[in-house]
């Protein structure tokens, strides 16, 4: 038997990597992590956390003014850019170090440095060569800007989490999950924000509907969505930036931040001195358990491009290692994946959307509702609340729960599990609902809407 300096050699130490890496070492496994940006990846440093921390700040300037409602009467609110990001990067260094530190007591061998694949059983670190009886790759990805003139002006979401000043106006070009929460967020922290989408309507394969009523609450706010819009260039002037539209429109703006998708991070990693195949994407492509076209190399996490969300690299990562030195099989179920966006409000989802199921199952029954929120009838905040269950005739099952309002992802997370278990529209009807909250509506939605 071949004898190797490590088992596994993990390449990347964001959700994915560490998780696998240390429930590897855990079981005995002789296992080393490269990471040459920072430990925890995207989510902890330069996505979920800090993202939801902003999002926080961001709803304070609507809470001050609902206060009023309920009797408070405030001083105007002062808000500090740079306490919210001194703030925040002691946050995110304490957790870089838990990171370290559970890697550590896992008996996992840290380096802080670029890893590439020399050959399938070899990685390279500061030009020295270590082997490994298996490979993970869980590089995760990086924001991608498309070539336009004066793209190069252009921030993303990366920098977004380091701006020395707020600006005074920004404009958002995209209409994912980063663009319509980024647009929440500085939107709710005073600045004009204009969001650029070039389809009908952001948040394309979210149910229409949600969709639809979030663009709403979000112009309510104050946002000035442009929808079938393209931006043609970006120049720089004096005081900021000219961002022209294919409409012939001009927006002046003192920030420009592109949220136009994110591609797999495989730059230098070396995948063509194995011959790893990529799709037109550049995701690795890996079989059901992981593995590349490569025996001894795997790949988990937003690098194979499927359901970038931190929890599914978690369990990607963890069914891997079952896989690998338990012989188990716990491979992960993609079906029913809840996920939220951190917009404001809040738009979250679990199962089918409309179209989808309809496309899927033909005959369906949709539940749907909206109203304002009982802390509402006290304050001049419109904002309203929905709610929507798809549900399929032929067995009663739920197949869709889709809900935009405060805190929709809390709500959500519990009908997700309802949803998993293959709860009927019957069951929803026959649990009694917490009165008075918002999350009684899934359980009091009695007419069909279709
Ligand atoms: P998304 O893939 O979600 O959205 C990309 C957006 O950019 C789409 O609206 C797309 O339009 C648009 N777009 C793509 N190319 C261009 C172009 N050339 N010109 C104009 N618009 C363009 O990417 P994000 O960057 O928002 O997020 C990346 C991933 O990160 C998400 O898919 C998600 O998995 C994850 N994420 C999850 C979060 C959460 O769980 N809350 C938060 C943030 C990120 P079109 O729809 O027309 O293709």
């Amino acid at each position: 038997m071949a004898n190797y300096d490590y088992d596994l050699f993990t390449i990347g130490g964001g959700s994915g990597g560490v998780r696998a890496a240390r429930f590897a070492a855990n079981l005995g496994v002789k296992v080393a992590l490269a990471e040459e940006r920072y430990l925890g990846g995207t989510c902890v440093n330069v996505g979920c956390i800090p993202k939801k921390l902003f999002s926080y700040a961001s709803h304070f300037s609507e809470e001050f003014a609902d206060a009023e409602g309920f009797g408070w009467k405030l001083e105007k609110p002062q808000f500090n850019w740079q306490t919210l990001i001194a703030n925040k990067d002691r946050e995110i260094k304490r957790l870089n170090g838990i990171y370290e530190q559970l890697l550590k007591n896992s008996g996992v061998t840290i380096f802080s440095e670029h890893a590439e694949i020399i050959d399938e059983h070899t990685v390279e670190v500061a030009n020295i060569r270590y082997t490994a009886e298996k490979i993970l790759i869980a590089t995760g990805g990086w924001p991608y800007v498309p070539d336009f003139p004066g793209s190069e002006y252009a921030i993303t979401s990366n920098e977004a989490f380091y701006l020395k000043e707020l600006p005074a106006s920004i404009v958002i070009v995209g209409g994912g999950y980063i663009a319509v929460e980024f647009a929440g967020i500085f939107n709710g922290l005073g600045c004009e924000a204009h969001q650029i989408y070039r389809g009908p309507m952001f948040l394309r394969g979210f149910d229409l509907d949600a969709a639809k009523f979030l663009a709403a609450q979000m112009e309510g706010k104050g946002i000035d969505l442009r929808l079938n819009s393209e931006v043609s260039s970006i120049k720089k002037v004096d005081d900021g930036y000219q961002v022209l539209l294919d409409s012939g429109e001009r927006i002046d703006t003192d920030l420009v931040m592109y949220a136009t998708g994110r591609t797999p991070m495989t730059d230098g990693l070396g995948l063509e001195a194995c011959g790893i195949l990529v799709d037109s994407n550049n995701a690795i492509i890996v079989d059901r358990n992981y593995r590349t076209n490569c025996s001894s190399i795997y790949a988990i996490g937003d690098v194979t491009n499927r359901i970038n969300l931190t929890p599914v690299a978690l369990a990607e990562g963890m069914a891997l290692v079952a896989h690998l030195y338990q012989k188990a099989e716990k491979s992960v179920s993609y079906e029913y994946i809840p996920c939220a966006v951190f917009s404001n409000p809040n738009l979250a989802s679990v199962g089918y959307d409309e179209e989808s199921a309809r496309q899927k199952f033909g005959e369906i029954i949709v539940y749907q509702s909206s109203f304002r929120a009982l802390k509402h009838t006290l304050t001049d905040n419109d904002e309203k609340t929905f709610m929507k269950l798809i549900v399929n005739p032929k067995n009663d099952k739920v197949i869709g729960a889709h809900m935009v309002g405060p805190d929709a992802g809390e709500s959500v997370q519990g009908i997700a599990i309802a949803l998993k278990a293959g709860a009927t529209k019957k069951i929803f009807d026959q649990t009694i609902g917490i009165h008075p909250t918002s999350g009684e509506e899934w359980v009091t939605m009695r007419e069909p809407t279709i």
